[in-house]
């Protein structure tokens, strides 16, 4: 039998001495089996909607009866996350496949199309036409990248090249150096694409979106570090590091170069990666993030979330030695579907996922080059 997250008490105990300690470190998980009796007349409707669970009626039946969940929570971080196979959406199909495209399509023309005059400049103008900034900005230091390209699904295509990558980070990252040149306390810089509307975007063609904080890090970059910092107090070890091998040991993780890629044992959603690079301008991270993105589009993602957390701007700041560059990139489901991904559970208690972080490490090794 394959890997799974259902099978993560034998793998876990497959571990030599060494790996187990670290994982134990690291991680704590728990099973249980929620048990389901759906009367007769339901039987019908369950054999029908989830019918991708089985090969056979009486095998989707039991599946919905007995539900294995895996609970797993990040001991350092608190990130927690509960998965159950049930709860996977049904496979997109054609229809909803063209009906995207033809949306697509049909937002051509809008003003990322047209930025120059559709689109304002920031405070220092703009880098060639590749820049504005957000008309509603979220800090005092807010710009955008708009993409060449207005299809946001570009990276499913065979023309996307690992050479856009790397042109998208350095953009991003000389706009924000010169917001630092211009504002020396806005030194905590953060790179996010939102792609379509169910990762929170509002406007389709493709574009992402650089923020440089003064004073202090986004929160969640500033929770990290400290938490990294406590793990290093506590147990004399670096947590990064940890974080990828405990990952390589459960055949969780995927070099690329100096980068590591890591299929998550605690998405905050679907499909979650996270690279781990040396630093931000590291020579083998955009050719990582090509393959991540490579890796979404034979799964079928459409709509996702990227951001990029990286030590702050300007002289190396010693609160910051060792915090390493991550990427996070997040699946956000169909776009078709009304209903969003993310509830209550998400925002105050434990991510519920579907996607075994398992198949997506195997999807992540046949990423061809
Ligand atoms: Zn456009």
């Amino acid at each position: 039998m394959p890997p799974s997250i259902t099978r993560l008490d034998e793998i876990v105990a497959g571990l030599g001495p060494q790996h187990r300690a670290r994982f134990d470190r690291l991680y704590a998980f728990n099973r249980s089996t929620a048990r389901v009796v759906p009367p007769e007349p339901m039987e019908d409707w369950i054999a029908k909607t989830f019918r991708y669970l089985g090969p056979t009626r009486e095998a989707v039946l039991e599946a919905i009866r007995a539900q294995p969940i895996t609970h797993v929570v990040n001991r350092v971080t608190g990130q927690a996350t509960l998965f159950n196979a049930v709860r996977a959406s049904r496979p997109l199909d054609a229809t909803d496949a063209s009906d995207l495209a033809q949306e697509v399509e049909a937002s051509r023309g809008g003003p990322f199309c047209r930025p120059m005059e559709l689109t304002p400049a920031g405070a220092f103008g703009r880098i060639g036409q590749k820049t504005c900034a957000n008309v509603a900005a979220y800090d005092g230091w807010h710009g955008l990248v708009i993409f060449e390209a207005h299809d946001p699904l570009r990276f499913r295509t065979d023309a996307f090249r690992p050479e856009e990558v790397a042109d998208l980070l350095a953009t991003a990252r000389d706009w924000a150096e010169r917001a630092h040149a211009a504002d020396p306390e806005a030194r905590f810089f953060l790179l996010m694409w939102n792609c379509l509307w169910k990762a929170g975007a509002s406007i389709i063609h493709g574009h992402a979106q650089m923020v440089v904080g003064r004073a202090f890090h986004y929160g969640k970059v500033e929770r990290l570090r400290r938490d990294a910092r406590r793990y290093r107090a506590d147990h004399d070890a670096d947590y990064f590091a940890d974080l990828v091998a405990v990952h390589e040991s459960l055949g969780l993780a995927d070099g690329c170069g100096r980068v590591s890629a890591l299929a998550h044992l605690t998405p905050v959603k679907e499909r979650e990666l996270v690279l781990v690079a040396p630093s931000y301008d590291d020579p083998d991270l955009p050719h990582a993030l090509w393959r991540a993105l490579k890796t979404y589009s034979r799964l079928g993602v459409q709509s996702f979330n990227l951001a990029v957390h990286t030590p702050p701007l300007g002289e190396p700041d010693p609160a910051w030695a060792g915090f390493p560059t991550l990427v996070y990139l997040v699946d956000r489901g169909d776009p078709s579907s009304r209903t969003t991904d993310v509830g209550g559970m998400e925002l105050y208690a434990s991510s519920v996922v579907s996607a075994d972080p398992f198949d997506l490490a195997e999807a992540l090794r046949r990423a061809e080059d």
